[in-house]
């Protein structure tokens, strides 16, 4: 459990003052017993001395009847107890007592006879009145001492709450205020009412609470310029990113990418060859790759040019194009050789590709220069089957067909049939 700074310093006043006024409370009674026990000192060997005096003749003359009656007179005084007079063997001549009580206090006083001592007095004076006055005066002292611990308390409690709670108080609420707001610091300026801790306290707040401000006004526009150059610099890495994105594309497509006919090359042939000829091994898919070269080509560009074969080139690689699927991959595979990998297709669906190819080469118009150049090709054809363990055994089969057909007289397809000896045909 927490208490406030006002609760607690109520604790340390009534504390204090109790302390202070039990302190006071003790004196002050300590101080009323000497005088009040002096007083029953003085009057109890003033009554022993009275008696003393009054009994001297009555021992001398050896009166024990009026000594008796001396006696009786004395202890009905009011708080006598005891009174005993002896003679100076110390034998009781006469003794009485009076009244019945706790505690009592002695006195003794000699009988003086012509000078000389002849007995004594003995008086026992009671004290209870001495402590019923005594427990009297403590109940007053300290009804008085609360009284006055209460009223000192309150005008401490008063004069420090205002003093000290309450400008502490209102730093706290301020402060409070501050530290909820966090991003929005304000400053704020409290009033300085004193020149003492406190009013230097609020002082030293009002000049903290002025420099986090500005501080804090000072980083706030720090990080909003440096978050700008971050965003500035963000959209230049952005730029410079698609930059180098559209690079990397590029650079991608040209490693992929036959230059003059614009077909994928050689080295995208055979990535693809791999990733189909094993999805077919896996699902039981129909492959069949397609392989063929150009006729003579050397004729070509021994009679009409170089830049003639390039043309003848790029003319079958537009041809390709036209006659092929989405999903199949025609490439330049390097000179004048041309590759095509027909996915979900066997060899009799592939011949019918491949004569419909050969016919539109045939009708195509290779004319350069004001001459007509005629065009054939040699073709290859395997299908995939389950003997071949590689891409490389397909593209073996497909290459060893289209040597077949070079070798049965060129401008024809042939068909690889595993180990039954190539089917070959005429095209029409
Ligand atoms: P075959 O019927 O036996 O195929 O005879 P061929 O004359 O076509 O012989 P081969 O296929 O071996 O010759 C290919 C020629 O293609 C050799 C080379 O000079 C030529 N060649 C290779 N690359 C290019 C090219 O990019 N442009 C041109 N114009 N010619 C090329
Ligand atoms: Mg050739």
């Amino acid at each position: 459990m927490q208490f406030g700074l006002g609760l607690k310093l109520i604790g340390y006043v009534v504390a204090g003052v109790l302390v202070t006024s039990a302190a006071i409370g003790v004196i002050r009674v300590q101080n009323e017993r000497g005088s009040l026990s002096e007083l029953i000192g003085k009057a109890g060997q003033s009554v022993a001395n009275a008696t003393a005096s009054g009994a001297a003749s009555l021992v001398a003359g050896y009166d024990y009847g009026n000594l008796e009656i001396l006696a009786a007179n004395v202890a009905r005084q009011a708080n006598v107890i005891r009174v005993i007079i002896r003679n100076q063997d110390g034998r009781v001549m006469a003794q009485a007592t009076g009244e019945d009580a706790g505690g009592y206090k002695r006195f003794e006083s000699p009988v003086l006879f012509n000078g000389q001592t002849i007995g004594g007095v003995t008086v026992n004076i009671s004290t209870d009145a001495l402590e019923k006055a005594l427990n009297a005066l403590y109940w007053r002292v300290f009804v008085e001492q609360v009284i006055f611990g209460a009223i000192l308390g309150l005008i401490v409690y008063f004069f420090t709450a205002s003093g000290i709670v309450s400008p502490i108080r209102k730093l706290t609420i301020v402060m409070e205020e501050v530290v909820e707001k966090g991003d929005a610091f304000i400053a704020r300026d409290l009033e300085v009412k004193s020149g003492d801790e406190i009013g230097r306290l609020v002082a030293v707040f009002n000049t903290m609470s002025q420099s986090l401000a500005s501080y804090h006004t000072k980083l706030q526009s720090k990080i909003d310029f440096a978050n700008q150059e971050l965003r500035d610099k963000n959209i230049q890495l952005g730029g410079r990113t698609r930059e180098l994105e559209h690079a990397l594309d590029l650079l991608s497509t040209m490693a992929t990418t036959d230059w003059l006919t614009e077909l994928p090359n050689r080295r995208k042939f055979d990535e693809t060859l791999s990733r189909m000829f094993h999805q077919s091994e896996r699902f039981a898919e129909e492959i069949t790759l397609v392989l063929f070269d150009i006729d003579h080509f050397k004729l070509i560009n021994d009679s009409h040019g170089h830049g003639a074969g390039d043309e003848v080139l790029r003319d079958i690689g537009t041809l390709m194009r036209l006659h092929v699927r989405k999903s199949d991959l025609p490439a330049r595979l390097g000179g004048d050789e041309f590759g095509i990998v027909l996915y979900h297709t066997n060899s009799a669906q592939a011949e019918m590709f491949v004569e419909i190819l050969l016919e539109s080469v045939r009708a195509h118009a290779f004319d350069y220069g004001g001459a007509r150049l005629s065009i054939g090709l040699s073709v290859g054809i395997a299908q995939y089957d389950d003997s071949m363990e590689t891409p490389q055994a397909l593209y073996y089969a497909a290459d060893k067909t289209l040597y077949q057909a070079k070798q049965d007289g060129r401008n024809r397809y042939s068909v690889y049939a595993g180990v039954v000896p190539c089917q070959e045909r005429e095209s029409a």
